[in-house]
């Protein structure tokens, strides 16, 4: 009865179906609400977001599955926002007045602080490969740091609801460095950076779309106790690209933030963000 995702995507980005399909599959799946997030355009062409021009068309679709399905789910349209630099980002007036629902704040696009370069540090690892050789001469701790530092401004400056997967530097990073997330650097970095999140008082996602394939959650699991410490609000995201996958982990997320201490969840009700106890929650 409690089932929801807020982080999702569909043909109008880099999803793998159109957004009927997907919300076809939250309200097979027994869904209470599902939100779908599309990348957000950016200032330049990519394979993977929403075009400028389709913006429009975007939000019409949505507002054409709402009336469609309403009585059945409860939908509702925001956009995964790409923080570039303080000229791009969730707090800019182009998001700002986009009649959205809520908004994602995300980094996927890292900028070296030192030459200016931008490299995506998501994607496939051989893709990462070659950009944090050309962009960061396999400079690990000055990519990590610059992705912390983007992150934080992000944060600082607002204009969104929650963080998307917001360690996902992990991924690829641990594949340079197993040790990665062992580190002490890179354990001060998140924690600094969580405690950024809970002073500003914005939501974080757990992010379960790379567990079956990675073993991977985003904020790694070993970090829910830091969550649940500085109560920060949580919900968890599928953030599916195919529509098989929309509850895909999330019982397991819930079970590991039941493990951690964490007593309730986040959801959209009527169009406004509500704690729910855990206990309320069935899967
Ligand atoms: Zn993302
Ligand atoms: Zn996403």
């Amino acid at each position: 009865m409690d089932l929801c995702t807020y982080h999702s995507h569909c043909t109008f980005c880099d999803g793998k179906a159109p957004a009927e399909e997907f919300v076809k599959a939250a309200i097979e799946a027994g869904f209470h609400s599902y939100g779908v997030s599309s990348h957000s355009p950016l200032p330049f062409d990519t394979r993977w977001s929403l075009s400028k021009g389709d913006v429009e068309a975007y939000l019409q679709e949505m507002e054409r599955l709402k009336k469609q399905y309403a009585g059945h789910i409860e939908l509702y349209v925001g956009l995964e926002i790409d923080y570039l630099n303080d000229g791009w980002g969730p707090a800019n007036d182009y998001f700002q007045r986009m009649p959205l629902d809520y908004r994602i704040g995300s980094v996927h696009l890292v900028t070296n602080g030192e030459t200016g370069e931008m490299m995506d540090m998501d994607g496939s690892f051989d893709d990462f490969r070659e950009n944090f050789r050309n962009v960061y001469h396999d400079d690990l701790k000055h990519l990590v740091r610059d992705y912390f530092r983007s992150s934080a401004r992000m944060v600082e400056l607002g204009g969104f609801d929650f963080v998307a997967h917001l360690d996902k530097i992990s991924m690829n990073g641990s594949l340079v460095e197993p040790m990665l997330t062992e580190q002490a650097w890179y354990n001060e970095l998140l924690r600094e950076y969580l405690q950024l999140i809970a002073e500003k008082g914005v939501m974080v996602e757990v992010n379960t779309k790379a567990y079956t394939k990675k073993g991977l959650m985003f904020p790694n699991v070993k970090y829910f106790k830091w969550l649940k410490e500085l109560n920060i609000p949580v919900m968890v995201n599928s953030d599916a690209h195919l529509p098989q996958l929309v509850n895909d982990n999330r019982e397991l997320a819930f079970r590991l933030l039941r493990d951690a201490g964490v007593k309730s969840t986040m959801r959209l009700h009527r169009g406004v963000w509500e704690e729910v106890p855990m206990s309320e929650i069935k899967n």
